[in-house]
């Protein structure tokens, strides 16, 4: 997750940073805890990593096993909690959840649809229920929401959930995955944030798990991430200027700080801050500072990673595996002795962390291998120089 708003502030970062923060020994890692509350949803979008559609799916975590796991994330702490789904509120015990982990200390956020919240009772009861942020999903504005989630009025309602969390004082952003369908409705989208006074935008890179593997139609060109990519560090730049407190990130593609670094390289602007905060976080953190525990227990290092299992909490507290530095996630630790490929060579590598490694497992070269995301050329990474003096073949 890059905060741009924050990355193109040319103010040196602060030491204290908490997002930003010092690395800290794996022992002392909190992580931001992704969990799949349900995989049960009400729409059925194109993209959807989970593959969700409405109906029960057996195995998921009893009220108990859950209010245990989320017991242990209170105990260690984790740094954060996000609930997600499927549709997370679509799970009747949803709003018990999050008012019992923000109730522990825990810093709780939603994603959501935002279509359950169009109801003013259930907004009410929502709003109660301690998260600190909900992020409502957007695919574009309208009718072509409304196609790509497979839904008539999924827009009107999200749009409503939107405004019924907002008039009761809640923090509230837009969530939209670059994916071939709604790409040409980014400026749409873009307008949305403004007109609807949202205080955070998150981009998500398209990557391929859950349905968005079988639909990778949806996959877009490296020319049009990056075309979109750029289009969004612009706005970010306007945000930081017009409307300092709206946060503009991006998800799920760590080479944006390397294009972000080329873009302000290219207006004539100064890097320095921006790498020093880049290199402090070192990329892309699945398993170092992430991790997804899907709806039946499962530990993945993030939440694209649902074929790759690190044990379950119906078993075994997540705690302990997280403590755990074998296996994927202490492979994950120290990738760097890993990396092949483009990764391995790139001058970004210390700011990129050779991006999403589920991506590169899924549809790339294998878990170690170049990941198929990025779209910076072999001469911005400096391959070409590599290859120039014999270093690369
Ligand atoms: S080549 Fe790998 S490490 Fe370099 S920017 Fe691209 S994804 Fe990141």
């Amino acid at each position: 997750m890059l905060n741009l708003t924050r990355l193109l502030d040319p103010a040196p970062p602060d030491p204290d940073d908490v997002r930003y923060g010092t690395r800290r020994p794996a022992g002392a890692r909190r992580p931001v805890v992704a969990w799949t509350v349900t995989r049960r949803c009400n729409l059925a979008c194109r993209h959807c990593y989970s593959a969700s559609i409405d109906k029960p799916y057996p195995g998921e975590l009893t009220d108990e096993q859950a209010f245990a796991f989320l017991d242990d994330l209170i105990a260690m702490p984790a740094s954060g909690l996000l609930m997600s789904g499927g549709e997370p509120l679509m799970h009747p015990r949803a709003l018990d959840f999050a008012q019992h982990a923000s109730a522990g200390g825990l810093r709780v956020t939603l994603s959501t649809n935002g279509t359950l919240v169009a109801d003013e009772a259930f907004a009410d009861r929502a709003a109660q229920a301690g998260f600190s942020y909900f992020g409502i999903s957007f695919d574009g504005v309208g009718a072509a929401h409304d196609e790509f989630r497979g839904e008539p009025g999924a827009f009107q309602r999200s749009l409503e959930g939107v405004r019924n969390l907002k008039a009761r004082g809640q923090r509230v952003g837009l969530r939209m995955t670059l994916t071939a369908t709604a790409t040409p409705h980014l400026e749409e989208v873009l307008d949305l944030i403004e007109a609807e006074d949202l205080d955070r935008a998150c981009f998500y890179h398209f990557a391929p798990s859950g349905r968005g593997r079988a639909a990778m139609a949806e996959t877009i060109t490296h020319e049009q991430s990056r075309a979109a990519v750029d289009r969004i560090i612009a706005f970010a730049d306007r945000m930081r200027v017009e409307r300092p407190d709206r946060e503009i990130l991006t998800v799920a593609n760590a080479a944006d700080g390397a294009r972000l670094l080329g873009w302000l390289e290219e207006r004539g602007r100064d890097t320095t801050a921006a790498w020093e905060r880049l290199a402090r976080v070192g990329g892309n953190r699945s398993g170092k500072a992430i991790a997804h525990v899907d709806n039946t227990g499962n530990v993945h290092p993030d939440q694209f990673s649902w074929g790759q299992k690190v044990g379950s909490v119906k078993e075994q507290p997540f705690s302990e595996l997280w403590a755990d530095e074998s296996g994927l996630l202490g492979e994950l630790r120290s990738k760097e002795q890993h990396l092949a490929g483009r990764c391995a060579q790139c001058r970004y590598l210390p700011v990129c962390g050779g991006n999403l490694r589920a991506r590169a497992k899924a549809v790339g070269d294998g878990q170690w291998g170049s990941d198929p995301g990025c779209y910076l050329t072999d001469a911005e990474i400096g391959i070409e120089e590599l290859a120039a003096e014999g270093a690369w073949t």
